[in-house]
Parts: C-alpha cells; sequence; structure tokens
C-alpha cells in the first residue's frame, strides 16, 4: 500500500476542507477541524484549525484566536454558554455560525489528532440540527464539538463532599478519573498514566475535602448522554427524588462537565475512566480507521463494548488499575476467594473496565456469547415487568427497551455488590443506558427523554433506599455524571456532504460520518 506524501495531504485537504465549507453545506456543516504545523514558529508542535464557510481561524492552547480568513467560526469558547438553561430552552439548535460556543477547542482537536494511526486528516462536524437518518442519525444526537453535545452533568455528593448545592461552575469528564481515584485513596503521586506521565484531568478539588477518609468507599454513576440542564430541571422540579438528594448532600455543577471531541459514547467513557483525552487512549470515536492495521474499528457496539480494552493504547491506565494498585491486588470476583475477600473494584455495565476485580464485561466474555451484550437476550429481565419503567409505550422503541432490561440488571449487580459496608467495594462503576435511548428517540426535554431520566432515578432512589436499610448512605461518597449532552435534530435539515467529496476524485474514507482518511489508493 503507498503513502501520501505530507505535501499531498496538505493539498487534499485543502480541496476537502474547501468543497466542505461551501455555502451550498452550510445548513449542515457547522465546522471543519484538522491540525497543521505552525510554519511560522520554530517548534513542530501542531495547530488547531477550524473552518466554516464564513471563514477561518488558528487555534492556540493559549486561548489565541488568529482569524486568517473572513470571521471566526469559533466566535465563543465559553463553556458556561446558554446558561441559565431558560436561555438553552429558548433557542434550541444555534442555526447560523458564529452563535455557538465550543469550549477548550484548540485543547480538544488537537488531542483528536494526535494519535499516530488512528486521527482522521480532517473531522467534520454536523451542525446541531442535521438530520441524517439514512447515515444512522436519530432525532436526538450528539457527537459535536459545541457546548450543548459536550456538556455532562456533574454531580459530587456525600462523605467527603462540601454541601455547595447548584454552583455556576464547570469541570471536564477527564477530571472524573483522578477526582474518583483520590476518593477512593490514591495519593496524588499516583495519578499518572502507565509511562509516568501526568493525566490530562485534574483533581476537583474545590468540592472535597481534604482530610484522607478512612476506609473510603465511592459509587461513581453515569447515565449515558443524560442532557445536564434538563436534568438539573427536573431534580430542582422534585421529579429526580434520587438526583435531589445528592444535590441536597453535596455540589451539582450548572455548567457540568466539559466532554471531549468528538462528544461520543465510548471516546468519552475511556476519558471519563483514564483521565486522557482521545489522543492519549486511542479511542478516537465510536467508529474509527486505524491505518495501522488497515481496519476499521467498530468500538462501541453491544456486539463490541467487552473487547473494548484491545483497542487502548499501551500506557493507559484505569481508574480501577489505579485503586487497585494501592496495597495488594485481590483478584477474583466475590465467592472465588477465601472468606472475607471481596472485589475492591466493581465496574456495572461499562465496556472500559480493564483492571475491574468485578466486571460485567468479564463475566459476558467468561460466558463465550462471541455477540457480546448483544446475544445476552433472554438471559436478561423481562423489560415489560420492570418497576422503574415510567410509560410502557417506550418499550416500542428496541434500544429503550434492551435498556431498560440492561438497567435493570445493573440495579442487581449493585444490590448484591453492596450487602454490607465492609463487603462493598472501595471503587464502584454503575453506569446505565437507557437515558441515552431516550435522548437519541425523542431529543432533550422530550416525553421520552424525560421519563428515561426518571427510570434512571426510580433505580438510583431504589440502591439509595437499599443503603438506607443497612444504614450506610451516609459513608458513601457519590458522583454523577455522562458521557455527553445531546441536542435535537430538526427533520428538515437534511442532506450529506459525501457527494461534495466524491467530485473532488480524491480517495476517502468517511467514518462516522464525519472522520474523513485521506487514501493513497482507492480500495483500501
Ligand atoms: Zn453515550
Amino acid at each position: 500500500m503507498s503513502t501520501l506524501s505530507q505535501v499531498q495531504v496538505s493539498s487534499r485537504r485543502e480541496s476537502v476542507v474547501r468543497a466542505l465549507t461551501s455555502p451550498d453545506l452550510a445548513s449542515i456543516v457547522d465546522l471543519v477541524v484538522w491540525v497543521e504545523v505552525d510554519a511560522d514558529t520554530p517548534s513542530t508542535s501542531p495547530v488547531a484549525m477550524a473552518a466554516s464557510h464564513i471563514g477561518r481561524v488558528r487555534l492556540h492552547l493559549d486561548g489565541r484566536h488568529e482569524v486568517y480568513e473572513g470571521r471566526d467560526p469559533i466566535a465563543s469558547e465559553d463553556p458556561m454558554a446558554f446558561l441559565p438553561y431558560d436561555r438553552e430552552c429558548a433557542r434550541p439548535g444555534p442555526l447560523r455560525s458564529g452563535e455557538n460556543a465550543y469550549p477548550y477547542a484548540a485543547w480538544r482537536i488537537l488531542s483528536l489528532f494526535a494519535d499516530a494511526t488512528r486521527s482522521p486528516d480532517v473531522a467534520v462536524i454536523h451542525t446541531p440540527r442535521h438530520f441524517f437518518p439514512e447515515q444512522g442519525g436519530h432525532v436526538g444526537e450528539h457527537g459535536s464539538l459545541d457546548v450543548i453535545q459536550s456538556r455532562a452533568p456533574l454531580l459530587l455528593s456525600g462523605r467527603g463532599v462540601a454541601a455547595h448545592g447548584f454552583v455556576n461552575a464547570h469541570a471536564r469528564l477527564v477530571d472524573v478519573c483522578p477526582t474518583l481515584a483520590v476518593l477512593a485513596g490514591v495519593p496524588d503521586v499516583n495519578l499518572h498514566d502507565g509511562g509516568g506521565q501526568p493525566l490530562d484531568g485534574h483533581v476537583l478539588t474545590a468540592y472535597i475535602g481534604h482530610e484522607q477518609v478512612v476506609k473510603p468507599k465511592v459509587i461513581g454513576i453515569l447515565w449515558d448522554g443524560a442532557h445536564c440542564g434538563d436534568l438539573l430541571h427536573l431534580a430542582e422540579s422534585g421529579e429526580l427524588p434520587g438526583v435531589a438528594r445528592l444535590i441536597d448532600n453535596g455540589v451539582a455543577l450548572r455548567g457540568g462537565a466539559v466532554a471531549h471531541f468528538p462528544s461520543v459514547t465510548l471516546t468519552n467513557h475511556t476519558s471519563i475512566l483514564t483521565g486522557l483525552g482521545p489522543g492519549r487512549h486511542g479511542i478516537l470515536g465510536n467508529v474509527f480507521y486505524d491505518r495501522g492495521t488497515g481496519q476499521q474499528v467498530v468500538a462501541n457496539d453491544s456486539a463490541t463494548w467487552h473487547r473494548s480494552a484491545e483497542w487502548l493504547r499501551p500506557e493507559v491506565r484505569t481508574v480501577f488499575e489505579m485503586v487497585n494498585s494501592q496495597g495488594q491486588h485481590r483478584d477474583g470476583l466475590r465467592g472465588d476467594s477465601p472468606q472475607g475477600d471481596f472485589p475492591r473494584t466493581a465496574c456495572i455495565n461499562e465496556a472500559v473496565d480493564r483492571g475491574a476485580d468485578y466486571s460485567t464485561m468479564a463475566i459476558i466474555r467468561g460466558s463465550g456469547i462471541p455477540s457480546g451484550a448483544a446475544g445476552l437476550g433472554d438471559r436478561l429481565p423481562d423489560a415489560a415487568n420492570s418497576i422503574h419503567l415510567h410509560d410502557p409505550a417506550h418499550l416500542s422503541d428496541s434500544y429503550y427497551s434492551w435498556g431498560t432490561q440492561v438497567d435493570d440488571l445493573g440495579l442487581e449487580q449493585i444490590r448484591q455488590l453492596w450487602g454490607s459496608l465492609d463487603s462493598a467495594p472501595t471503587l464502584t462503576w454503575w453506569a446505565g443506558v437507557v437515558s441515552d435511548a431516550g435522548h437519541h428517540a425523542g431529543g432533550p426535554r422530550s416525553d421520552i427523554a424525560r421519563d428515561s431520566l426518571r427510570d434512571c432515578d426510580s433505580r438510583l432512589m431504589s440502591f439509595l433506599e437499599h443503603l438506607d436499610g443497612l444504614g450506610i448512605t451516609d459513608q458513601v461518597t457519590f458522583l454523577l455524571t455522562a458521557d455527553h449532552g445531546f441536542e435535537g435534530s430538526d427533520p428538515s435539515v437534511t442532506g450529506s456532504w459525501r457527494q461534495a467529496l466524491e467530485r473532488l476524485d480524491i480517495p476517502f474514507r468517511d467514518e462516522g460520518p464525519g472522520f474523513i482518511y485521506l487514501l493513497a489508493d482507492r480500495d483500501t
């Protein structure tokens, strides 16, 4: 297989960028981003670039924007944009280039393009309203660099957390890993990747106490795709009593936590649980291409979740590995080892599970079902019997139905793991999926999206009541987050950029769609 020279890549990329920023694609292409080595400075470090039909900008890590054509397409990087929540509701899905905000644009773009063989040559960002069901799009979508699709909720609560209630602040999803690790007893000096390099995320010290907690018990909860603004709004309206209870005993960030780009599931689950951006952990997207192997990687699929560790880059350490590195590692699941030996780390319904003593995905790997979680079928509880389901009509959506089954099984797992304070893991990670199904099906604020949050909250309440019954709730530290936000598409905003690229007569792959890889040969 031949390869393109740097000069060929640059000239072909320029053709691709010109084609994609044509005004007739403006309703579906929000931005095109890539990186270039800065010719004006002696260093060879790359610079993030962004373009739309209104202009082009060079984005520097120190926050400088160098507009070199037209107007700045990244007019704002404000992570607190469209707050308070009324402002987002009043103007959902900004239409025009220049109206949206893209937090940490340079930092996130540079991370996406930092992988040696998996980064695309150009990434295309859909407009918030782009509706593309023929290419896998949904009514509710995420994946953009923009603030709303990148805004996940972030709550801390319980033991060792200062009860500030709502605060006008934000964090980043890469901060979750080091924060969970420190809460679970990992000293600051051990917060690094496998090569000893610092993590991309920082410990959220503003919200947690300074004194070391004796025998910490930490539970991280992820509700996939839970919309930050609507989650907090429903909690304040009394509709999510479990979330409201966590906030009463802790803190909720109005600006949530900023996801990495693309704001898709497996990229951010991995950032959350490793403290690294995609350029370091290697999970560039839910689907990406690896030039090193010549293969497409479909990482975020119920049939491949249990294989996620195969795609992690060698220097990655998961939060489970960090916590287990403290003191002697105890292998095996509860009951496999001598009496009194319980898992120190547990990972429920989560793909990024490497190192966890207890893991749903490890059970799936051990079961030998080749199709993984997708093949669990009749081993899952019946969705129609779920006591947490607010509206049985949602079960006609197959993803919602499957999510209900998986989440009911998740609750069962965490209740078993938490039979007593002594036997409970030091760190429990509990992921739920039905919230993603609800938001994809109807978009944020739809009945099905809100019911999915109510279903999640019902499971949370059930678990909190279980802890109350044991009399141990106040011994536990909680963190609740998601992997990305959501925006609703507009059924009238359709189309594809594919024809515009094909007209260039340049060999390429478009994974996602949105990751453009330039190829030397047509049939690779
Ligand atoms: Zn997700």
